[in-house]
């Protein structure tokens, strides 16, 4: 589960009780644009467009995932854990699969594009982690790597 850490502004202006379409409704979603979703605490993954908040798509709650998705012909063809608000982890797939399942979607067999996020334990600022280089881009310093898992990929995950 991912609690919303983003900017406080951003979740002052969710209006409460409003969330994001529940995804397969319609709702010009299928036209190969890209748009916001999150997965709720339900496993419900819910949809809106892509200029929205992702704290505004899941009414202020946290989620289960977060990130942007794009629907082509009833099928998913991008996918993505990008959300500078909940900074979901690469593990979120489990759960964006398990919605779009429970929805009868086609989806792919994991997000087409992971990103990394990362806070710097020295100034705060939300990195995004690219080429492997787990350094803060606004302070230098080293930013957290991800356990043991090899970086050149000598080790393998399950
Ligand atoms: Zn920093």
């Amino acid at each position: 589960m991912y609690e919303y850490v983003g900017p406080a502004e951003l979740l002052d202006r969710v209006e409460p009780g409003t969330f994001g379409e529940p995804v397969g409704m319609g709702a010009g979603e299928d036209g190969g644009e890209p748009f916001t979703y999150v997965v709720d605490l339900d496993g419900v993954l819910r949809i809106a467009p892509r200029r929205s908040e992702h704290v505004s798509c899941a009414g202020g709650r946290p989620v289960l995932a977060a990130g942007e998705i794009v629907l082509e012909g009833g099928r998913v063809v991008e996918v993505t854990n990008q959300s500078t608000g909940y900074c979901p982890g690469p593990e979120s797939w489990t759960d964006v699969a398990a919605a779009l399942d429970r929805a009868g979607i086609a989806r792919p067999d994991g997000f087409t594009d992971v990103f990394v996020f990362r806070h710097c334990p020295s100034c705060a600022e939300l990195n995004v982690v690219k080429d492997d280089h787990y350094v803060c881009v606004f302070c230098d310093a080293d930013l957290p790597r991800p356990g043991l898992r090899a970086r050149r990929g000598a080790r393998r995950g399950p």
